[in-house]
Formats: C-alpha cells, sequence, structure tokens
C-alpha cells in the first residue's frame, strides 16, 4: 500500500494478474484435525498461504494472576515462520505480530463460550508457513477450524477475508503484488450466523461508496470460505470413526 505503482493490476480483459475476476477468491483449501497431540488442529491453503492452526485447552490458566475468574481467557499467538516470506523473517515476536494475536485473541473470544471455563486458557498457534498476503485472514479462518475440530464449546465459526482497492477498482481477496502496488486492504472478519463484524481494519483509502462495496464483497466472500470451514469439519468427523491410527494411542 502507498507504494510508488509500476505495475497494472488488471489487464485489458478485467482481469487480474494470476486471472481472477473481481469477486474471485484464491482457491481455499482446509483440513482440519492433523495433528495427532493438539486438542484440534486445521491446516489451511489460500491462494500461496500456507497456515497451521493448533488448540489446547481449555485448561488452567499459569500464570494464576492471569487467570480471570468469571470466564476463560482465549490467548492467541500469531508466528510467521522465517522463512515464510521472500526476504527471510526475522525470528521471534514484532509489533505486526502481537498486532494480529491481539486481533485474533479478540474475534476468537467472540465465539467461544468462555464463561463456561473460568480460571482457564484457550491457546491458539497459528504457524505462518509460507505468506502471500491475507495471513491474518487465513490465520483466523483456520484458527476457528481448529476450536471446532478440540470440541471447544462455542457459538459459531468466524470466516474472514480481505476486500481492497486496485487500479481504481474494487476487489476482493488482494494477492501479493496486489497488496503492495494497490491502493486499499481491507481485512474483515465475521461471525457468519449473526452476521456480526469481529474484524474491521483498513490500510490504505477509500470513498464511502468504495467502502460500502468492499464491505459487500468481503462478507459474501466470509460465507463462501464458511461453507469450505463446515465441509472441513464434516470431512474430518465422517472419516475418523473407521481410521484406527486415529484410536490407536486414546
Ligand atoms: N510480509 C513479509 N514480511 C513481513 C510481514 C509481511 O513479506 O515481515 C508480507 C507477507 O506476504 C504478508 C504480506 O506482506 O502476507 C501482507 O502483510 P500484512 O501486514 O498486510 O498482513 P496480511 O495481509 O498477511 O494479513
Amino acid at each position: 500500500m502507498g507504494m510508488d505503482k509500476d505495475m497494472d493490476l488488471i489487464d485489458e480483459d478485467g482481469l487480474r494478474l494470476d486471472g481472477r475476476k473481481f469477486d474471485e477468491l484464491r482457491e481455499i483449501n482446509i483440513e482440519a484435525g492433523i495433528l495427532k497431540r493438539a486438542d484440534g488442529s486445521a491446516y489451511l491453503t489460500w491462494g500461496k498461504n500456507k497456515v497451521m492452526a493448533a488448540v489446547y485447552g481449555p485448561r488452567e490458566l499459569h500464570p494464576r494472576h492471569a487467570q480471570d475468574p468469571s470466564k476463560a481467557v482465549v490467548q492467541a499467538r500469531y508466528n510467521m515462520a522465517s522463512f515464510s516470506v521472500p526476504d527471510r523473517k526475522r525470528p521471534g515476536p514484532d509489533r505486526r505480530s502481537v498486532e494480529i494475536s491481539k486481533l485474533m485473541s479478540e474475534a476468537l473470544e467472540e465465539i467461544v463460550f468462555v464463561e463456561q471455563f473460568p480460571r482457564s486458557a484457550v491457546d491458539v498457534f497459528v504457524e505462518i508457513l509460507e505468506a502471500s498476503a491475507g495471513t491474518r485472514c487465513a490465520a483466523i479462518t483456520a484458527a476457528s477450524v481448529a476450536l471446532a475440530d478440540a470440541g471447544i464449546p462455542m457459538s459459531d465459526m468466524i470466516a474472514s477475508c480481505a476486500s481492497g482497492k486496485i487500479d481504481g477498482h474494487v476487489v476482493l481477496d488482494l494477492g501479493k503484488n496486489e497488496d503492495n502496488f494497490g491502493e486499499a486492504d481491507v481485512p474483515v472478519a465475521i461471525v457468519p450466523r449473526t452476521g456480526k463484524i469481529t474484524l474491521l481494519q483498513m490500510d490504505g483509502n477509500l470513498t464511502i461508496e468504495e467502502y460500502e462495496e468492499a464491505m459487500e464483497l468481503a462478507i459474501n466472500a466470509c460465507h463462501e470460505i464458511y461453507d469450505i470451514q463446515r465441509e472441513a469439519l464434516k470431512k474430518r468427523y465422517s472419516t475418523s470413526i473407521d481410521s484406527y491410527e486415529d484410536l490407536e494411542e486414546v
């Protein structure tokens, strides 16, 4: 965002660099329950993003002074692997990962029935293994499936997607070059069943009309993503009973 523009992001046929239409998502695949030792997990690929989410809990929160006697605390930790981006990312937390961890924790706390687990923690670890724009949305989407896979009581999942503006057009789900050379990026997350917005950020500038168009695009896409999330869970729980591998170490 805000970088000098030195490439066309939309061709003469009205298609984007990767051939997508304005309202088209990158391909998303989600697999639930792939880590044996986590209480819940999900592996998600979204375009060139690769994301692993693991959930542990609810369990007693340590240190004790961090406990809340009235509810569980959802502690999300977003981490970008050093090998996930072309310019090696310095390992460890930075301002950006602390910000994303915080917004993830706040969003996910909206859906978990935290009152049922006083003094507990629900830990959500998200590892970005490959990053190519939109990783915070991918992280929230994967984490929601991992929470559901863990069997944690919750009201719904959260689905997340960004929209934005490139070459003067409002489009869905910016890719890396679109994110770098576009005019705006608007990550959104919703609770699909209620429509409640649990994340809304904006990098860049939009008019009010463009903003409304961007919101509509992102919210529609969240419902599409919600279907993919539910399919991943259905797939997981329609096969696990037959799988000896899953039963072996119980
Ligand atoms: N990125 C990077 N190095 C970093 C942080 C980000 O190369 O240290 C890239 C990465 O591809 C990421 C993109 O920049 O997906 C956009 O980052 P942003 O902060 O907008 O978050 P995101 O779109 O991933 O939610």
